[in-house]
């Protein structure tokens, strides 16, 4: 493995750091609500799987949010089998892989779920004011939303990579994991 295993108490911070736009918001909803649905807990989960979060502690971090809202009861009656399932540990045991851009763009998220890639399925205003809490503004801001208004999704989501991180990302992001790990290469360097 190229990286270190991420762990629980480094979480929030590599959140901050390293998320792309699409689990950001995901991982900003779950803390907020405690809860995300089924689409969310998919996306952000198979993610987290893919960074290095090892199923115990997937577990945990999951538990400690989702039983604020349902209680610790339900959810190991209702929600553990799919993040164990998603580890390949029930049902056909199949080990899932994350979600690619693409198959997050061709998402269709409803009202009330958080999935999807921010790019494609939010509001320009919503969009601008996600896009500065990651800290893009001004002329980076004006060069991602044009990538928005022409459809080219994964070339805004480059240019946000680049704005934040200060250094350009020349293979362009097709997958959340790599924003991720490339995200951790420069920080890391
Ligand atoms: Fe996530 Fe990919 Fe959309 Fe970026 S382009 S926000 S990594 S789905």
């Amino acid at each position: 493995k190229e990286f270190a295993e991420i762990s629980i108490k480094d979480i929030d911070q590599v959140a901050n750091s390293s998320f792309p736009l699409c689990m950001h918001h995901l991982f900003g909803k779950l803390r907020e609500d405690h809860h995300l649905k089924h689409g969310g807990r998919m996306q952000l989960g198979l993610f987290l799987k893919g960074v290095g979060l090892k199923l115990d502690d997937a577990l945990a971090f999951w538990k400690a949010e989702f039983s604020q809202k349902v209680g610790s009861e339900r959810f190991d009656k209702e929600y553990a089998y799919s993040i164990r399932h998603n580890y390949g540990k029930e049902g056909k045991r199949t080990d899932y892989t994350p979600y690619s851009c693409q198959k997050i763009i061709a998402s269709t998220p409803s009202v009330g779920d958080h999935h999807g890639c921010p790019y494609r399925h939010f509001s320009e205003e919503n969009l601008r004011a996600a896009l500065g809490k990651m800290g893009v503004g001004g002329r980076s801001m004006d060069e991602v939303l044009d990538k928005v208004r022409n459809k080219h999704y994964q070339l805004a989501c480059t240019l946000t990579f680049e704005a934040i991180h200060a250094s350009s990302c020349d293979t362009g992001i097709n997958h959340p994991n790599q924003y991720f790990s490339e995200s951790q290469k420069i920080l890391q360097s």
